[in-house]
């Protein structure tokens, strides 16, 4: 039996309200010059419970840079077309490492921890391209977003993929590296590109909230009884976002929060609640593991207030 969520809106609303409140915002990201132009200044958040009753506050319907929560999407992408066989080129073990980290590759011999870390994601979007041209895979990436969510239209933010294009150095060395390890298939340019441009896709926290729902709900979402993948895929996507969804900040994000969750430096995160909700929030200030911080301070208040967290009340 599903159940509705009891006082959703006025938890959310009062949770919007304290977060537009606060001066604590963390830093939003410089390295690609588009996202250092965002507004510091917004929050959104979208919580749509197991009958489909969705609460919003804040900027909850503005699009903002999905940036690392695409990898989540991507990963399913990814398991559909490979099964377990991905599991070959990426491991699935928190890095404990910095996002974009070059370390680890070395020693590992080009296979990354994680599909989360940049060069996880990368070794995944190559997998989703092959076969493909890269305009064709982008599309299917988009594509599944849009179905997911609902929604048409969702859109890729032009500005965004250029600016990461012309300055993602550090990106094309991850790729590169594993290229010489012979993980990516493809030419570099091509997966980099498609891996850049799905980053680069723009959702508001009321679109993610509704793409999420699916994984909140044994793989399939409730309102429209479509089955995206089987119950047990989507509890293993929840258990690789709750272990290494926030980068080498996931320890923390699971002690204050408790759910499965993906962070993107754009200042978004997702986070489901098993069974209960698909939840959605937005801020770009990030802390210094480069997850939104008043983004992971609303989660908290939300699973607490709401007793959400996996872990129990
Ligand atoms: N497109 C970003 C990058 O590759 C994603 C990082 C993130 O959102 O954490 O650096």
């Amino acid at each position: 039996m599903s159940m509705a969520i009891p006082d959703l809106q006025d938890v959310v609303a009062e949770i919007a309200d304290e977060m537009r409140q606060r001066v604590d915002r963390g830093d939003v990201a410089t390295y690609i010059p588009e996202l250092a132009r965002v507004d510091p200044g917004h929050f959104g958040i979208a919580v749509i419970d197991a009958e489909g009753h969705v609460a919003t506050g804040g900027d909850a319907d503005t699009p903002f840079s999905i940036q690392s929560i695409s990898k989540v999407f991507t990963l399913t992408l990814a398991l559909g077309l490979a099964g377990d066989r991905l599991w070959q080129r990426v491991g699935r073990e928190p890095s404990g490492s910095r996002f974009n980290s070059i370390v680890q590759l070395e020693s590992e011999r080009g296979i990354p921890r994680n599909p989360f870390i940049n060069a996880g994601a990368i070794a995944v979007t190559d997998l989703i391209l092959s076969g493909h041209q890269p305009r064709e895979a982008l599309g299917e990436i988009l594509r599944f977003l849009q179905f997911l969510a609902d929604d048409t239209t969702i859109q890729i933010d032009k500005a965004v993929a250029a600016s990461e294009q012309r300055t993602g150095f550090r990106n094309a060395a991850l790729a590169n590296y594993m290229k010489s390890y012979g993980v990516l298939d493809n030419p570099v340019d091509f997966t980099l590109g498609v891996y850049f441009h799905h980053c680069a896709i723009s959702m508001s926290c009321r679109q993610l909230a509704t793409a999420g729902r699916f994984l909140a709900h044994l793989g399939r979402n409730p309102s429209t009884g479509f089955s995206v993948v089987t119950p047990e895929r989507a509890r293993r996507i929840n258990a690789v976002m709750l272990t290494c969804g926030h980068y080498d900040g996931s320890g923390e994000f699971a002690y204050r929060v408790g759910l499965p969750g993906k962070s993107g430096v754009g200042g978004g995160i997702i986070a489901i609640a098993p069974g209960k909700a698909s939840i959605a929030v937005w801020s770009p200030g990030l802390d210094e593991s480069g997850n939104s911080h008043l983004g992971r301070i609303a989660l908290e208040a939300l699973a607490k207030r709401l007793n959400l967290s996996i872990f129990g009340s």
